[in-house]
């Protein structure tokens, strides 16, 4: 029996009376949902606005001294139907209007857009009876902008102790001196997140519009097949890939307390969606991988140096070549007088020069150094690879069949992913090989 869940609602979950309603009907399903993360309301239906967008325009607007009324009575309209069409009592006037004024005086842009996600708690606290915590009291950010997590578990878990029900709304906190602060653009994900780690929940449900995850991108496959059951750590890798339902950063606080997050669709309130967790259970059914993602816009500065293998520190000099420019590299394989750095082509394209001119200094006419464009990596992702044999021979096989040359292999040591590079042009055709291999 489950005895607590957090739960997190998206803006397409939260944009009208209607889905208000859906919300609360699948609270009333399972009482031990006893926790609410709302986002601002987004959009109703396509070239609808988002209210977060809207509050980022009030703010740019007050701050080139131009009036705001057009785009901020977009955002009263939005909350006054939603609270007119539930008939609540709060008085959501007398904070429409103090937003208002608070744009108008020239807020931080930070407090500007929180004000969608507490405005949004506003309504849903009302509308449930359920107390409202507001986040600036128990999401703590540094100086820099971070969160401070020590902080937040110590405040969010206090205000959280006496077990009563309450909305919190998300995306935001404040800094220790009341200065709020944001997370980026879809963070009320991590204040879910948050707020399951400080109230030890069974799990963290994140309900959005679609029901999970699939296994690829439905724009390269035809109806892929969803994923049910997935881990932190294979996530985690397809996220980094381009698979994005969930925010990044919301994983780190759940996964480390051992939470499980559930991804589920407030318009399909039955249908399962995706669990993520540390170690998914055995009676599921593991297929050999469990996703494809990828990403086109890579580059290869490829190097070769006479006797590279014996120079101590080469492959460390190299690597702050990129290191000093700020450029993150995404994957290293190596031969024995040869290694080869992957990095994004937008990262590397306005220092290209500088890069090639120092790391050429580093071979020091004992080589080449040389860089080519336009790759695409593709990583198979799959906690059930380690157990089978042939997996990579497989995927191989699949590429060589649909006649796609690879640039580059990488497979990280623990077995979870195998990572290939070929030319964007076969981008497409190399998921959908390898997803036909191993799914039909
Ligand atoms: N409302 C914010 C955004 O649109 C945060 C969120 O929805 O998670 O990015």
């Amino acid at each position: 029996m489950l005895e607590c869940i957090v739960t997190k609602f998206g803006g397409s979950s939260l944009s009208s009376d209607e889905q208000f309603r859906k919300v609360r009907s699948i609270l009333e399903l399972e009482p031990t949902r006893r926790y609410l993360v709302p986002s601002a309301p987004g959009k109703r239906f396509d070239g609808d606005d988002k209210v977060t967008d809207l509050l980022y325009q009030c703010h740019r607007l007050a701050s080139e001294g131009k009036s705001i009324t057009d785009p901020f009575s977009k955002i009263r309209d939005r909350y006054l139907s939603i609270a007119q069409g539930l008939h609540l009592k709060v008085d959501i006037e007398s904070s429409l209007n103090e937003v208002e004024e608070g744009i108008a005086a020239g807020k931080g842009k930070d407090w500007c857009a929180s004000r969608g996600e507490y405005l949004c708690g506003l309504l849903m606290a009302d509308y449930l009876g359920w107390r409202f915590v507001d986040a600036a009291e128990g999401i703590v950010f540094h100086e820099d902008g971070t969160v401070s997590n020590s902080r937040t578990q110590e405040k969010l878990s206090a205000l959280l102790a006496d077990g009563e029900s309450a909305v919190i709304p998300g995306f935001y906190g404040a800094k220790e001196n009341g200065e709020v602060c944001t997370f980026s653009r879809g963070g009320s994900d991590i204040t879910g997140a948050l707020v399951a780690r400080a109230v030890h929940a069974d799990v963290y449900e994140n309900w959005t519009d679609v029901s999970g995850f699939l296994m690829a991108d439905p724009r390269i496959i035809d109806g892929p097949a969803e994923i049910s059951s997935i881990t932190y750590k294979e996530l985690r890798e397809l996220s980094h890939m381009g698979a994005s339902v969930l925010h990044e950063d919301a994983m780190f606080p759940v996964h480390q307390a051992g939470i499980p997050t559930n991804i589920r669709n407030t318009n399909k309130p039955y249908h399962p969606g995706t669990m993520i967790s540390k170690n998914a259970p055995h009676e599921v059914y593991v297929p050999t991988i469990t996703g494809i993602a990828g990403h086109k816009g890579y580059s290869v500065i490829n190097v070769e140096k006479n006797m590279m293998n014996s120079e101590v520190g080469f492959g460390r000099k190299v690597l702050s070549v990129l290191e000093d420019l700020g450029i993150s590299f995404e994957h290293m394989p190596t031969g024995i007088d040869t290694m080869c750095v992957v990095v994004k082509s937008d990262a590397l394209e306005p220092h290209l020069k500088e890069v090639t001119e120092k790391i050429e200094a580093l071979v020091d006419g004992q080589g080449t150094v040389s860089v080519s464009d336009q790759l695409a990596i593709i990583a198979t992702v799959g906690r059930g690879m380690v157990h089978n044999c042939g997996t990579a021979a497989r995927l191989f096989k699949a590429m060589s069949r649909a006649r796609i040359n690879v640039r580059m292999i990488d497979q990280g040591s623990s077995e979870l992913s195998i990572i290939v590079g070929v030319n964007e042009s076969d981008f497409e055709a190399t998921i959908r090989a390898i997803y036909h291999e191993f799914v039909g």
